[in-house]
């Protein structure tokens, strides 16, 4: 049989709220209901979001794909500057818990009418009265439009409570606007068959929420309703790696640094033209990317290793890739380190990374036959410090729940 949809109804209901992201921003969201974390999935790739929030009365379920909300290897690899705190809770949506305050948006997406009529007005003191969110999205099933939807007699899912016509789903959200102080517009995704959409509506209905400023609002936000309850279960909780936190940061200058250097005295190696034995020999390249900057790039004996310039030819001899070169050729090692200043600071106790004497510039191994030295920078790659790659993941399978609901 054909689907009815296409995308498939549950889809659209979250490319509504995806879209609904995309333009308002919100930096706190929360799902309630949020089943097998379908759409927390998704959400996790919006950058504006620093927190984002599941819940559901249904541990089983949610513990089920809850793995799926980790970090991706390029999280580490490459990661950013944007924040991601992912937190997930076993709790009804009747209770009240203080760490659901003060979000910008509740999604809570075919969630309602799987609560007693009882519960829907616990719902509401919860989530506008108590949470009192910046905006709020609530889709539910219309009822007008089961006529269409085959083998359905009475209600879509056995576990459905009651299903709401328009006028009442209407009915109750402007009470809630008005004993909360918030304002609805009704909209809904799955669209009736040809003419038909004006009289019936659209197969699930939703109400965006947007909460009044002044007004008793601010009351409410601060009354004495705000006490510190903690209802719900933590049953997972994950910070992605962001370049805000300062190891996260190091390393990966770490990783551009050395990765550039051993670029830097690559390229320098291939076109240099003469070379002194146990003397100062500086690069002599013309032309090519950097080339200006790579006339600083020194050849020198480092017979203790401390990067004082020695005379001797049996002594180890290194290449110095001044720090001020890498600063102007890599814009990423830039970037991460703010300044020259800040550059050599951060460099400074790095033990993966030997700098001269003088702090001015990265001390790397000169000759390939060298092989004790190979197998140093193998070691560096083994511990992490290799330039990231891309690496490729599949997509993520998403649930088709809708089949069942
Ligand atoms: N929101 C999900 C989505 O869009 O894919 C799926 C919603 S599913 C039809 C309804 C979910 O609400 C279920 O996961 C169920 O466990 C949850 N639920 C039912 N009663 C609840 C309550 N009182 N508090 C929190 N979650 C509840």
């Amino acid at each position: 049989m054909e689907p009815m949809f296409s995308p498939a109804l549950h889809r659209q209901r979250h490319q509504f709220v995806i879209d609904f992201v995309k333009q308002n921003k919100p930096k706190k969201v929360v799902d309630l209901g949020c089943n097998e974390c379908t759409l927390l999935k998704t959400l996790r790739f919006h950058r504006e979001i620093e927190l984002l929030v599941g819940v559901d009365v249904n541990g089983v379920i949610v513990k089920k794909k809850m793995h799926g909300l980790a970090p991706l290897s390029t999280n580490y690899l490459q990661p950013s500057y944007d924040q991601l705190c992912i937190e997930l809770y076993q709790g009804s949506v009747t209770q009240k818990d203080a760490r659901l305050r003060g979000f910008d948006l509740v999604t809570s997406i075919e969630l309602i009418e799987h609560l007693t009529l009882t519960d829907v007005e616990l719902f509401s003191e919860v989530v506008f009265g108590y949470m009192t969110p910046k905006m709020v999205i609530i889709s539910t099933p219309n009822s007008e439009f089961n006529v269409f939807l085959p083998g359905v007699s009475r209600y879509r899912h056995s576990d459905h409570k009651f299903e709401w016509t328009r006028a009442e789903f209407r009915s109750w959200a402007m009470k809630v606007c008005l004993e909360y102080g918030y304002e609805v517009e009704f909209t809904g995704v799955g669209k009736a068959p040809h003419g038909q959409q004006e009289a019936v509506g659209f197969c699930s209905q939703i109400g965006v929420f947007h909460r009044l400023m002044g007004r008793d609002c601010c009351n409410m936000l601060l009354g004495s309703d705000a006490e510190d309850v903690f209802s719900y279960t933590l049953l997972y909780s994950v910070n992605y790696p962001s370049l805000h936190n300062n190891n996260i940061l190091r390393r990966v200058l770490v990783s551009e640094v050395l990765y550039w250097a051993e670029e830097l005295k690559k390229r320098w190696m291939e076109e240099r033209t003469g070379e002194t034995c146990g003397e100062l020999v500086f690069c002599q390249t013309e032309g090519g990317a950097c080339a200006e900057d790579m006339k600083g790039l020194v050849d020198w004996s480092d017979a203790s290793g401390s990067g004082q310039k020695q005379g001797s030819c049996t002594s180890r001899r290194c290449v110095a890739v001044p720090l001020d070169v890498l600063w102007s050729c890599c814009p990423k090692v830039s970037v991460l380190s703010g300044s020259l200043c800040n550059l050599r600071y951060l460099l400074m106790d790095e033990p993966n990374v030997k700098l001269s004497q003088d702090g001015s510039a990265v001390l790397l191994n000169d000759y390939e036959e060298d092989k004790e030295e190979e197998d140093d920078d193998c070691n560096l790659e083994d511990s992490g410090y290799a330039k990231a790659s891309q690496h490729s993941h599949s997509a993520e399978q998403e649930e088709d729940w809708e089949a069942n609901d």
